[in-house]
């Protein structure tokens, strides 16, 4: 039910193609009938001609015919569009930020090492952190429960639970203080990790994510977290950089971590530690810069983001709450699907300028000779049955030109 921009253009033009037509086949009978001479039958015939040729039905269906066989198409390679407007101004795209969490990543993290600080035993680093992290919904927080429970520990009762979203979680287990984040959540709560420094730089600069751990505002240890590159990421980079495209990644976790993560997928430019609240004040700027920008997430951290971008694209593995924000949604959660929606945009809007350069070239060069100018020179008019034979013609070749689409290698 949405109008693509440039079927507004269309709309427009129609409006002022109308009256133009009538008063230019209003103006062909009266040259021929008053000024030339010629019969009434002559005369009202070419009138006739011209209002069929310049019927402009070619014309309103150059839009919409295209975005459908686009639309189409995206649906059986599993991207779903919400509107014309969207698979239109697609093409116009310079960048592409992803999210990090989920997106690039496959989004199941696991524990990789557990480090804990000078006597601290490692069970009981992992046991407090578990146990605060029970009923957190973030994939990091499922991967410590997970490896506790493999080590068979036995978790315990947490009160005071508060999370916060893009640092950590707090809560109070047997008695004590326990806070699981990162070393941004840490320095708000003036935990000092510098006994781990080291530690927290190598585990980053291996793309991993430290999860800091402390009690009663002294710090137990270190817990990492690796998540692994989806498959066809580094693929899917390279085609979008290879279309013209800037990509960048987008992330609450640390710039280490977020740098050696972007480098495996061939990412140059890296927006790191972003509160959730600030991912789409981060592609409010970008689009300040003039760029025009597609987030692609599947978080509900992301759904502001996904609302800001000028195209957003949701993972359809994802949380509703980010299909409902974006205008494009992968129902496959498979990556491949991003410079897909956008080559099947590129060739739509390439379709669509056809349609309306053919349907306006044959208007333009149909109502002169429907008026009869070939007729002092060559003696010939266009009857009004090839005029309409003409006209339902360039209508199909319209829609058979919108067809083609279906077949156009993306
Ligand atoms: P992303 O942008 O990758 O989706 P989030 O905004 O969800 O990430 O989280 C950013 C960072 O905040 C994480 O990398 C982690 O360091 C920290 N964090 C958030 N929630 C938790 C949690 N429940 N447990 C531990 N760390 C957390
Ligand atoms: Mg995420």
């Amino acid at each position: 039910g949405s109008k693509a921009p440039i079927q507004r253009l269309a709309d427009r033009v129609a409006g002022i193609f109308v009256p133009a037509v009538i008063a230019a086949a209003v103006a062909a009978f009266a040259v021929w009938f008053f000024l030339a001479g010629q019969s009434f039958q002559f005369s009202m015939l070419i009138f006739i001609s011209v209002l069929i040729i310049s019927c402009p039905c070619a014309l309103g269906l150059a839009t919409p015919t295209a975005i459908m066989v686009g639309t189409g198409r995206g649906a059986r390679m599993g991207i779903l569009i919400r509107s014309g407007e969207a698979l239109e101004n697609a093409f116009r795209l310079t960048t592409i930020v992803f999210d990090k969490t989920g997106t690039l990543t496959n989004g199941r993290p696991e524990v990789t090492d557990v480090i804990p600080a000078d006597g601290v035993e490692e069970k009981e680093l992992l046991r407090l952190a578990a146990s605060a992290e029970r009923d957190s919904e973030h994939p990091i927080a499922k991967a410590v429960v997970e490896k506790a429970k493999n080590m068979g520990l036995k978790l315990s009762d947490k009160i005071e639970f508060k999370a916060e979203p893009g640092l950590g979680v707090s809560a109070k287990v047997d008695g004590r203080e326990v806070l699981v984040g990162n070393l941004k959540f840490m320095r708000r709560k003036s935990v000092r990790f510098e006994s781990l420094e080291n530690e927290l730089e190598s585990l980053s600069s291996e793309g991993k994510t430290p999860v800091l751990v402390a009690a009663d505002g002294k710090p137990l240890g270190v817990i990492a977290v690796a998540d692994t590159l989806k498959d066809n990421a580094r693929g899917v980079v390279s085609r979008l950089r290879k279309m013209g495209l800037e990509v960048a990644i987008l992330t609450g976790d640390s710039l280490k971590t977020a740098e050696a993560i972007a480098k495996q997928a061939g990412i140059g430019r890296v927006i790191a530690e972003v509160l959730p609240g600030e991912k789409s004040a981060e592609i409010k700027r970008l689009q300040e810069r003039g760029e025009k920008v597609a987030m692609v997430g599947d978080g509900i951290n992301d759904a502001p983001a996904l609302a800001q971008a000028d195209i957003g694209i949701a993972i359809g593995t994802g949380t509703d709450i980010a299909m409902e924000a974006a205008e494009i949604t992968l129902m496959r959660g498979d990556l491949e699907g991003v410079p897909l929606a956008i080559e099947l945009s590129r060739k739509t809007v390439a379709t669509i300028r056809q349609n309306l350069f053919w349907a306006f070239g044959y208007n333009t060069l149909g109502i002169p000779i429907a008026a009869g100018v070939l007729y002092p020179v060559f003696h010939f008019t266009l009857s009004p049955v090839i005029a309409a034979a003409a006209m339902a013609f360039s209508s199909v070749s319209v829609v058979t030109n919108s067809l083609r689409l279906r077949k156009k290698a993306l």
